[in-house]
């Protein structure tokens, strides 16, 4: 019936998120299907709309053939470097991410990885366990005191990792593609420059080609000896293999990082330097943040479902408010 629209699910969601979309959609799974290409030959004179779960699974053009009445794509998470939009978007495709509900978590994970990093919390945490304490503390470390911070993509989640770093009395700067008038940090149009004026980067910045190891050998010469990078952004916008050197001849002092070039496989060079800290891409990780954001990407359906349009439409989609 109409009031049932069917979708293909591209991927696992929590079950907060797929309990709903079964609730109110003919859902296939095709992750569960044991031939995908014939569910979908089966399902494409039927299915509107795609939700885009966690995984690795691509939604381009080859899918947009397979679905020729498909209208929107609603993806789960705020980047969408698995979506390709442009091209939804050249098809007056609707794409849709879940921005805004997860900005505070990422923020706050930004944060707790840069102490983290700059106090190594994981290694004393080891130290206490291992025993060591009872022969002697652990040696002293670095601190946030004293250092400068340049953010890479000062978006959503860029300002309100600054805005908390204003609350720990550290001078934030940026770099972008463009000056944004209406917040008071330095602006620097060169990420060279702007490393080489800070001991810490963050990066914020979504993935994509234009993005592309923009962090690379020279940018972290430039962060310099004492310098640390934090990267709760996407794995790509840094080039790995540079970092790894860097870390490894002492170019930069560490790194905290919660996204990697080929998720989940982390190098084993990366591995080994035990002073890093590494996370399993846990931005949004928690039950509070994630279940909003099956909320939105539901939301996003059943609004367009109902004629209501697209609640959060990505850029690359044609569509105005009404
Ligand atoms: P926004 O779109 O609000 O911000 C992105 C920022 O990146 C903008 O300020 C933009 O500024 C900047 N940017 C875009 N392209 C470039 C470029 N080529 N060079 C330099 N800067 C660039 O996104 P959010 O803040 O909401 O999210 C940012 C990213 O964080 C997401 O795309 C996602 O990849 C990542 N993320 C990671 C999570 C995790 O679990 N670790 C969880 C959530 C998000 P300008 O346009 O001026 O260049």
């Amino acid at each position: 019936a109409s009031d049932r629209p069917e979708i293909v699910m591209t991927g696992p969601l929590m079950a907060y998120a797929a309990d709903q979309l079964k609730a109110r959609f003919t859902v296939h799974e095709l992750w569960n299907a044991p031939d995908a290409a014939a569910l979908l030959r089966e399902v494409s004179g039927r299915v509107r709309g795609v939700a885009a779960g966690g995984g690795h699974s691509h939604v381009d053009a080859a899918l947009f053939d397979a679905l020729p009445k498909l209208e929107i794509v609603s993806s789960f998470g705020v980047g969408y470097d698995h979506v390709d939009a442009a091209e939804a978007g050249r098809r007056g495709l609707v794409v849709t991410n879940t921005p805004d509900v997860l900005t505070d978590e990422v923020a706050d994970l930004a944060i707790g990885l840069l102490l983290a990093t700059v106090r190594q919390l994981p290694q004393v945490d080891r130290y206490l366990r291992e025993g060591k304490w009872l022969k002697g503390n652990y040696p002293l470390t670095t601190s946030l005191r004293g250092r400068k911070v340049g953010i890479v993509g000062l978006g959503r989640i860029g300002k309100a990792v600054a805005h908390r770093l204003e609350a720990f009395g550290v001078p934030v700067s940026y770099h972008g593609r463009s000056r944004q008038d209406d917040v008071a940090y330095r602006y620097y149009p060169s990420l060279v420059e702007m490393a080489a004026d800070v001991d810490v980067l963050i990066s914020v910045a979504p993935g994509g080609a234009s993005t592309r190891h923009i962090i690379n050998a020279e940018v972290l010469e430039a962060l310099g000896r004492n310098g640390i990078l934090v990267n709760v952004g996407r794995g790509t916008v840094v080039d790995e293999k540079a970092l790894i050197r860097a870390l490894q001849d002492g170019t930069i002092l560490s790194a905290g990082l919660d996204v990697f070039e080929d998720e989940p496989r982390v190098p084993a060079e990366l591995i080994a330097i035990e002073h890093a800290v590494l996370l399993p891409h846990v931005g949004s990780a928690s039950v509070h943040t994630r279940e909003a954001m099956g909320q939105l990407l539901v939301d996003n359906l059943v609004s367009w479902f109902d004629g209501k349009g697209p609640l959060t439409p990505v850029s690359e989609t044609p569509w105005k408010k009404a």
